[in-house]
């Protein structure tokens, strides 16, 4: 386990030293998932939330304007039976905050379970709920939920999502709590970050016990109040990326489209820091358009770019890390008896 001081230090590393704690990244990946990366499948099911965070062009406020969808349950099940073809099998339900897919995704997840014959991991990303809500979609098949804390800091997390970080932290418990593999994840840079905050953001990661973690360098999107902001620094994403690995090595960490926006390559990067896990889009064209997570111009990951950047890492591309011989739950982060490669 790092110390803060070690960590603080390792954030801001550049030239030979970074190089150094990327190779250690890439050691610690190698030794806890082999050569490997981790694929998953996402459908955006709608893009109409009730929270109003400030980097975001899907925040409420811009609800007026934007042109709002909610995919049907039978969409959603298209696009799964694609992602199914497509050899993956974890799909990823990702949506803005709003009770009024509930239904839509009760509906959704057991057609899924039924398609994928048991054999998948259905992970949401859906946002706060009430525990009971998590509970009825832990019964009906969901195995994994994403839920980022964005920022540690409270004072800073009230200001941009204005939201309350101990809500936040109440929901990522109660769905430990109820055996979902959870995800948190953060934004560096965001602007009033300071490198401190990161680090409670990493030590926040560790305490919590979750399963995974993102980085995503803060991108300043169109219409949003933060919009003129400067553009968050990949090198502190990709460092940040780095540390995790180095903190909790058996952790999943994505290298995320926001580090292939913000930089060419970005993407690559990430797994050179010891991301392993990579998110492939398979919203449809027009619904695509209209998740404005990062504006219009967003990048979108297709399975065949995937492909090739886990090729020119050195690294071979595999299924979920959390199912089990018997397609259940109860396979633990890095072990070797749920690996599956899936090509
Ligand atoms: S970042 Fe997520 S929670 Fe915040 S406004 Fe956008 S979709 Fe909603």
């Amino acid at each position: 386990m790092l110390t803060r001081s070690e960590i603080r230090s390792y954030l801001t590393a550049r030239g030979p030293a970074q190089e150094e704690l990327f190779a250690e990244a890439r050691r610690l990946r190698e030794e806890h998932f082999g050569s490997t990366v981790i694929l998953r499948g996402v459908i955006e099911v709608t893009n109409v939330c009730r929270v109003n965070c400030d980097y975001c062009p899907m925040r409420r406020d811009n609800m007026r304007e934007n042109d709002r969808y909610f995919m049907s349950s039978d969409d959603i099940l298209e696009r799964a039976r694609e992602i199914r073809n497509a050899g993956i099998d974890i799909i990823l339900l990702q949506g803005g905050e709003t009770p009024r897919n509930l239904a839509t995704i009760e509906d959704a997840i057991p057609r899924i379970r039924e398609l994928f014959d048991g054999r998948v991991e259905i992970l949401l990303n859906l946002g706060n709920m009430r525990r009971s809500q998590y509970e009825r979609l832990r019964n009906l098949g969901a195995m994994s939920y994403i839920l980022k804390h964005e920022t540690s800091d409270p004072r800073l997390h009230e200001a941009v999502r204005h939201e309350s970080l101990d809500e936040r932290l109440r929901c990522m418990r109660d769905l430990l709590d109820l055996g979902y593999r959870v995800g948190t994840g953060l934004i560096s840079s965001l602007p009033g970050q300071t490198l401190d905050s990161i680090v409670d953001d990493i030590e926040l990661a560790e305490a919590l016990g979750v399963h995974m973690c993102s980085v995503a360098p803060f991108v300043p999107a169109p219409n949003t109040p933060l919009q003129l902001e400067p553009a968050g620094s990949n090198e502190l994403a990709l460092n940040t990326i780095a540390v995790l690995r180095l903190h909790r090595p058996q952790m999943l960490i994505p290298s995320v489209s926001a580090l292939e926006k913000t930089s060419t390559g970005g993407q690559s990067r990430g797994l050179a820091a010891g991301a392993n896990v990579m998110t492939v889009n398979f919203t449809g064209d027009i619904d695509r358009q209209r998740y404005l997570i990062y504006g219009k111009d967003r990048f979108v990951v297709k399975k065949r770019y995937a492909e090739d950047l886990a090729q020119a890492s050195g690294l071979r591309i595999r299924g979920s890390v959390f199912l089990g011989p018997d397609a259940r739950d109860g396979v633990r982060v890095g072990g070797s008896a749920g690996r599956r490669d899936i090509s």
